[in-house]
């Protein structure tokens, strides 16, 4: 059984974050230390761990997660000029919250995909 994490508390509001969408599926808020003028992440309301531990039924969820970030780009007014979604997993992914998040980043050019 995997462990909550902060965002667990997130989803719940027992600590404060900058909400942008709640359903009962899943849950946007601003990273606390964007990397871009609009770092958002999206997250399912129930825990999954990371992408490995994914199953057939979290698929409602993780749909909704790509509806939402397609909406949210759209007030953020960065879906024309574009932005990236991230998932990391594990370590070699750089992983550091343990309940699986979708990284919208975007306001800026990105560079090419990865850092080297
Ligand atoms: P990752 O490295 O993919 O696991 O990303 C975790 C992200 O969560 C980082 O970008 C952190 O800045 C962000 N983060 C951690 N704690 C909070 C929090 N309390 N509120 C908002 N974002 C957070």
């Amino acid at each position: 059984m995997a462990e909550e994490t902060i965002f667990s508390k997130i989803i719940r509001r027992e600590i404060p974050a900058d909400i942008l969408f709640q359903d009962d599926l899943v849950t946007a808020f601003r990273d606390i230390n964007p990397l871009a003028p609009s770092h958002i992440l999206i997250i399912p309301n129930h825990l999954i761990a990371t992408v490995n531990d994914v199953k057939a039924s979290d698929e409602r969820a993780l749909g909704r997660m790509m509806t939402v970030a397609a909406k949210i780009a759209e007030e953020e007014g960065i879906a024309n000029d574009g932005y990236r979604l991230i998932m990391n997993c594990n370590k070699h992914g750089g992983q550091e919250v343990y309940h699986i998040h979708m990284h919208l980043v975007g306001g800026r050019p990105l560079g090419r995909i990865l850092a080297t």
